[in-house]
Order: C-alpha cells, then sequence, then structure tokens
C-alpha cells in the first residue's frame, strides 16, 4: 500500500523524524510514503499567495506567519537528496503539495525545475477564499452551495487540465465542514475523471478528511469514486498525516470501499 501525503512540516528535516513515519507506516503495511511540503512552508512559493492574503484579516495575518517562518526550498530539497541516499525499509519519495489558483499557473509550472518526485495540486481556495480554516468555519445550504461547488468542482477542472501536476489532492475537501455536495454532479465528475485520465495524474482517495476534521465519508464521495474508475483514473490511498500516527489512517477501510466499488463498476459494465 501507498501513503501519497504525508506532511514533514511538525518536525525538522532529520532522519529521527523520518524514522517515526516509517514505523508508523510498517505497522499498518504501507510499503510506500510520499512526503510532501506545502508551498506556503517556502519562501519561494509566496507569489501563489496574493489572493488569498487580500481576501480578509484573519488570511492576511495567516498569511504573514507563514511568510515569517518560511523556508528556503533548498533546505527541503538538499534534505529529500540526503533522505534518498539513505536505506529505509519503506520506499520514500519527496514532491510538494501545491495550492491551485488558475492566476499562477505561470509560477506553479517554474515549481516543476526542481528535483523532486511529483507536484500535487489541491484546491485550498475559492477566488482567494480558504475554505478549510479551522478558524473561520461556515455553513451553507441550498442555491448558495451549490453555486459553491460548481465553482469548486470548476476549479477542479482547470487544476487537471493545466497539465501542471502528478495528482489532485483530496477532492472531497470541500466538505470539510460537513457540507455534502447537494444535488447531481455526475457530469462534473465525469470531466474530471477524463482530464486526469488524459494527464496521467492519479487522484488521492484520502482520508485526512474524516480524520483532520471529522467528516462522516471516508474519502470521495461514490459518485465520484465510480467515475474515477469507469475512466480509468490511478486511485492512491492517502492520509493528508501531519502527526506518524495518522499514516495510513483508516487505510483498511478505504481499501474495502475501492475494491466494492471496483466490482460495482465491473457488474455495472458488464450489464450494460
Ligand atoms: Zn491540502
Ligand atoms: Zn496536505
Amino acid at each position: 500500500m501507498i501513503d501519497a501525503h504525508i506532511h514533514l512540516e511538525k518536525g525538522s528535516y532529520c532522519f529521527d523524524w523520518i524514522w517515526e513515519f516509517v514505523r508508523a507506516a510498517e505497522a499498518r503495511e504501507v510499503d510506500e510514503i510520499w512526503f510532501l511540503e506545502h508551498t506556503h512552508c517556502f519562501r519561494e512559493c509566496g507569489c501563489l499567495y496574493g489572493e488569498m492574503s487580500r481576501f480578509n484579516a484573519y488570511q492576511h495575518d495567516w498569511f504573514q506567519r507563514k511568510q515569517a517562518s518560511a523556508r528556503p526550498i533548498e533546505e527541503y530539497l538538499r534534505f529529500a537528496e540526503r533522505a534518498r541516499r539513505e536505506c529505509f525499509p519503506v520506499r520514500l519519495r519527496f514532491g510538494l503539495e501545491v495550492c491551485y489558483s488558475p492566476e499562477h499557473e505561470r509560477e506553479i509550472a517554474n515549481l516543476r525545475q526542481y528535483p523532486l518526485d511529483f507536484l500535487v495540486g489541491s484546491i485550498h481556495f475559492i477566488d482567494g477564499w480558504a475554505f478549510s480554516h479551522k478558524r473561520q468555519p461556515w455553513r451553507l445550504d441550498g442555491a448558495e452551495l451549490e453555486r459553491l461547488y460548481r465553482r469548486y468542482y470548476g476549479l477542479m477542472l482547470r487544476l487537471a487540465r493545466s497539465g501542471l501536476f502528478s495528482g489532485l489532492a483530496h477532492p472531497n475537501s470541500l466538505q470539510c465542514f460537513g457540507a455534502s455536495p447537494p444535488g447531481n454532479f455526475d457530469r462534473e465528475y465525469d470531466e474530471i475523471a477524463l482530464a486526469l485520465h488524459e494527464h496521467q495524474m492519479y487522484v488521492e482517495e484520502s482520508s485526512g478528511l474524516a480524520v483532520n476534521y471529522g467528516d462522516r465519508e471516508l474519502g470521495m464521495n461514490r459518485r465520484m469514486l465510480r467515475a474515477m474508475l469507469k475512466r480509468g483514473v490511478t486511485v492512491l490511498t492517502a492520509s493528508d498525516a501531519h502527526i506518524p500516527r495518522d499514516t495510513g489512517s483508516r487505510f483498511r477501510e478505504m481499501c474495502a470501499l475501492l475494491e466494492e466499488t471496483r466490482l460495482a463498476c465491473l457488474l455495472t459494465q458488464t450489464s450494460d
């Protein structure tokens, strides 16, 4: 099993910290872990945050704090290089979790120069609004929520079509405060799945929302997951762990769900 989404940012760049995640992975029979860092951790990536930091005072302060503690990306690259030469009992990869906004595709393209194994794209902002911050929870319903989801999936489609990324992170993150997609979005799911497949991108089946926000749904909603499987998109399990004990969290349940959905897809295809 792979855990395709693990953050190092709560520790320092040393092998002891890596070993804590490696041991947690072994305990859950995960044999490959993909480390990544948020782009906001690095000085070179500050240009991606103009709209979000101007959106309101809370987000402005949040970004100022992140910028104040941002490191040069070179530190991460050097650490990744050293770790690749070291022997660990699970396979390691190193990448970046990039906050995607369509306005910044040129700056994001620049990140491809770095010697990393992958770039995963995330929708963390909708037109500057950082919807998943626990300090500014929200609750919407009705037409407003439907409009929001249309915009969210529209951005996801642009991300997939941009050709800039190896994968799409946590496509369920707008559910962070419990607002599930209202109505039927099968057409959007199919368009996103088709674009991911065309660009040979993977999609994360992420337990992060369930673990970090207590979301009642584990991973993608079934309709979205079915769309991904029908289009042959590679689905990778991911925890979004920020601490070692969350590595591989709830993967057994997610794998069972994946198998069940895969089987259901096969059965409907053969009966068509
Ligand atoms: Zn994220
Ligand atoms: Zn993450």
